[in-house]
């Protein structure tokens, strides 16, 4: 399984539409200051169901769709596809190639879609679960957490760890479970 193409359309400074495909292994993303790179990352965490704005980089969710600049008007909605190659099938479901889309609309209202079936965000959640990647899976390491990662006290390092190695999911299962 690996990430096969991004798609970003009215979503932050990405006002036409713009594919990027990439192939299996690492991927770099370079440009000058302000060109859009973090933009990207956040289209991904987003597309995979992000929900907090704050993640985004942004105040509310709606700032996520493109706002205008002074030779172009805002938009009304940002929109989202990413398609992933699965023709080793980790993920669950019968298709070679799955293409997950999140839409947003400003007039308020949301999207989403797996293969242009129109689905919810918990099919999104499962699709993705134990995968590696969507919510609380994936990692993704922000501009200047690494100074923060060098600087952090031994605990805090640990967190950093457990987070990456998916274990903080089950200890926060744990713990709800021992309230019960
Ligand atoms: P750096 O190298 O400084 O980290 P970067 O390539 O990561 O830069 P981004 O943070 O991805 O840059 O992009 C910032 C740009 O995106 C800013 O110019 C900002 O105005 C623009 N931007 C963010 N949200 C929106 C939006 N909703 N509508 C239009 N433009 C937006
Ligand atoms: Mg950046």
């Amino acid at each position: 399984m690996y990430l096969k193409s991004l798609t970003l359309r009215g979503f932050k400074s990405f006002a036409s539409a713009t594919t990027l495909a990439f192939e299996p292994g690492i991927t770099a993303i370079v440009g000058p200051n302000g060109s859009g790179k973090s933009n990207v990352v956040d289209a991904l965490a987003w597309v995979m169901g992000e929900q907090g704005a704050k993640s985004l980089r942004g105040g509310k969710m709606e700032d996520v769709i493109f706002a205008g600049t002074t030779g172009r008007a805002p938009l009304g909605r940002a929109e989202v596809s990413l398609t992933i190659d699965n023709s080793d099938g980790v993920l669950p479901i019968d298709y070679t190639e799955v293409t997950i889309s999140r839409t947003l609309f400003r007039a308020g209202g949301s999207e989403y879609a797996i293969n242009g079936h129109s689905c919810r965000l918990l099919d999104v959640q499962e699709l993705l679960s134990d995968t590696g990647m969507g919510r609380e899976m994936h990692v993704i390491v922000g501009q200047g957490q690494l100074d923060q990662i060098l600087q952090a006290t031994p605990e805090i390092r640990r967190g950093f760890v457990e987070e990456a190695a998916g274990v903080l999911k089950h200890r926060r299962r744990k713990e709800k479970a021992l309230r019960k």
